[in-house]
């Protein structure tokens, strides 16, 4: 369980760190809106706290940049008593849930927990776990696993090895992956696809499975099988 915690008051974001992780949690933390949107670009996280009232960027406008291209990680927003106004714009923008400043640690917890139930049960129907060569797609924390390793991967390289990895053995389209990437964001050319496609191959160098190209339809994920050693047949004694 990996949680991105954006909030500028350091003590009290040291404070949620520290009761997080002693429940077990992983906890990376960000004291501003513009490393907070690089990290939300570059990592993947299970769930994000943010605060609202943030130098750089506003949480809001994070927010709302972030679902964009993510609707999938839950959020829950940190607001002050009196900003009934902030509540219902976070809702509204695609925050899960809200906690009112000043809170015990106990109850952020359990939202968090609640959250992850309802996301969990939600996925678990509609994404069973799919297995390929020792690489499993965990449909409950929306992570994709090698050997029981988490992969790091960017919302888009998740999306993309997803869609690879329910359709194994199959040939995807460009056009396909194309549709599964814009359905959460802008529109990409065929370019970025490659480029996506491209960083998962890095990224899954070590694994045994590969991404093919099929020259003119698409990509196809497959196990990579080891090459069978050679029999050798001794010679028996006339
Ligand atoms: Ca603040």
């Amino acid at each position: 369980m990996r949680i991105l915690l954006i909030e500028d008051e350091r003590p009290i974001a040291r404070g949620i760190q520290s009761s997080l992780e002693q429940s077990g949690m992983s906890v990376d933390m960000v004291h501003d809106g513009v490393f907070a949107e690089q990290a939300l670009a570059q990592h993947s996280h299970d769930l994000i706290i943010l605060d609202l009232g943030l130098p750089g960027i506003d949480g809001m406008t994070l927010l709302s940049r972030f679902r964009k291209t993510n609707q999938v990680t839950p959020v829950i927003i940190l607001t002050a008593r009196d900003e009934l106004h902030d509540r219902v714009q976070g809702l509204n923008n695609g925050a899960d849930d809200y906690i009112l400043k000043p809170f015990e640690p106990a109850e952020l917890e359990a939202r968090i927990n609640a959250i992850l139930r309802r996301k969990g049960a939600a996925s678990e129907q509609m994404r069973p776990e799919v297995l390929l060569g020792g690489m499993r797609l965990s449909g409950v924390d929306q992570r994709i696993f090698h050997d029981n390793k988490p992969l790091e991967l960017s919302p888009r390289e998740f999306a993309v090895l997803e869609m690879l990895l329910v359709r194994h053995g199959r040939v995807v389209s460009k056009a396909q992956v194309q549709d599964h990437l814009t359905r959460s964001g802008r529109d990409l050319g065929d370019t970025a696809i490659e480029v996506y496609v491209h960083r998962v191959r890095k990224k899954i160098e070590h694994c045994r499975v590969e991404i093919v190209t099929v020259r003119g339809f698409g990509y196809l994920l497959q196990e990579i099988r080891p090459t069978p050693e050679p029999v050798v047949v001794a010679p028996t004694a006339e």
